[in-house]
């Protein structure tokens, strides 16, 4: 098998990256390289979205005819790679990668020809209203109902650990419109405006310290029935199809070996012995296994990206690509406090959280990792946990 990348390809690199010395500021790249959560800060990942948007670069997975790039799947995999080796902030998936693929498939032309470009230009951001209390793995015993009242539904109920919602103006949520038969035969999809009257979000702070999931409440929404996307009671498929990319869509393998890379640094700055952590046999050990893994994922990735791009979804195998991945950073990032020891305690962590930066003790490269060691813990869980997945795997992938 060949691995390398041909004359044009190279090409294409080198573009890529004169763009990105062009127009990545090191201010950017600085503020992207303390985000410890999930997703990066709203306005930093929206100021980069509308930068890419310019260069008609925000959406290279879309296709053309909505705004994408038409990129061979090399090209994409090239960009994936350039944007995290050069510490450009992430996108905010949740309207380019999860929502937009669900307009692509079950939206009318109008919910295409006025989402879609709002998606696109960042003028909307998107929130995903699925879990409730009681409802997360369970996901089809979901409460939340809407009821039919002339051209509307009137929506009521709550939605819990909802991401962003804080700064989302739009939340696409799974509603019940049926319950006398199967769970899963009664889901309605329905995109809704947050400046709906009879809607409130209330904050809720994880054990990073961090503010990024919240509560969701409707009390008597009123949301027009053109905001269906899909058949009413037939929101279950949309509802999975969306799942498919948000556990498997996206790629990870060149932002974790940017960390692993990161981690390599680290560890020869960390003195052990009459030499460096990198040094000792046992760490290397770990380090080489973590990156067997990590090229595994990144060839299975690239076959998903290969799929997708012959207008495939990712399938059940997205289950398989999310546990590897989130295995190897959460292992990842523990190495990474293994590694500095001491500066690990998570008090020292609290003091850098809360800006206070000059009381901050021990190496600069140390600072952010106990906030991205306990925000990592939460991956196995949100997306669906992994418990979850590796049923999914052993029904539609292995048979069983
Ligand atoms: C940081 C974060 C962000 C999130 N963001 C969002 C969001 O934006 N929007 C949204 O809708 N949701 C979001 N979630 C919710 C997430 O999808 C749910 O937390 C997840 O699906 C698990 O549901 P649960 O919390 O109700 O746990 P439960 O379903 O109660 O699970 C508890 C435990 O039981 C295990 N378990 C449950 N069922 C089975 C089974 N059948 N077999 C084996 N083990 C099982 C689980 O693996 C887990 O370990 C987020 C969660 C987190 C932590």
């Amino acid at each position: 098998m060949d691995f390398t990348f041909s004359d044009a390809d190279e090409a294409f690199r080198r573009e890529v990256r004169e763009f990105f010395d062009g127009h990545l500021t090191p201010e950017m790249r600085d503020a992207a390289a303390r985000v410890t959560t999930v997703f990066a800060d709203k306005d930093l990942a929206m100021r980069w979205q509308q930068i890419l948007a310019d260069r008609g670069w925000a959406a290279p997975a879309w296709p053309e005819e909505f705004g994408g790039t038409g990129w061979s799947v090399t090209q994409k995999y090239i960009f994936a790679e350039e944007s995290a080796k050069a510490g450009a902030p992430g996108l905010i998936p949740l309207g380019l990668r999860m929502l937009a693929p669900v307009l692509f498939r079950y939206g009318t032309p109008e919910q295409q020809q006025y989402y879609l470009p709002r998606i696109l230009s960042g003028e909307h951001y998107w929130c995903q209203g699925y879990s409730e209390p009681g409802s997360g793995s369970d996901l089809s015993s979901l409460k939340t109902r809407a009821d039919r009242d002339g051209d509307d539904y009137i929506v009521n109920g709550t939605k819990i650990w909802t991401t962003h919602a804080h700064f989302a103006d739009h939340i696409f949520c799974l509603v019940r419109t049926d319950s006398s038969g199967r769970p899963q035969a009664g889901i309605t999809f329905l995109l809704i405006p947050m400046n709906a009257p009879g809607i409130t979000v209330e904050p809720i702070v994880t054990l990073a310290g961090d503010h990024e999931v919240n509560q969701v409440f409707f009390d008597d929404v009123r949301v027009p029935q053109a905001n269906r996307v899909g058949p009413e009671n037939e929101g279950w498929t949309v509802a999975k199809y969306l799942l498919e990319f948000e556990r498997g869509g996206g790629g990870s393998a060149p932002r974790l070996e940017v960390a692993l890379g990161e981690l390599k640094a680290m560890a020869a700055r960390e003195p052990q012995g009459q030499g460096s952590l990198l040094d000792e046999p046992a760490f290397r050990r770990r380090l080489a296994e973590l990156e067997i893994r990590l090229q595994a994922l990144a060839f299975s990735e690239l076959a998903t990206l290969a799929r997708m791009s012959r207008g495939e979804s990712p399938g059940a195998g997205s289950s398989l690509a999310k546990n590897t991945s989130v295995a190897i950073e959460q292992d990842l990032t523990t190495l990474k406090l293994e590694a500095i020891g001491y500066y690990g305690l998570p008090h020292a962590n609290l003091i850098s959280l809360n800006g206070a930066n000059e009381a901050w003790v021990g190496a600069d490269h140390a600072e952010t990792v106990t906030a991205r060691y306990l925000n990592a813990r939460a991956a196995s869980i949100f997306g669906g946990s992994q418990e979850v997945q590796k049923n999914i795997i052993a029904k539609a992938v292995l048979g069983l």
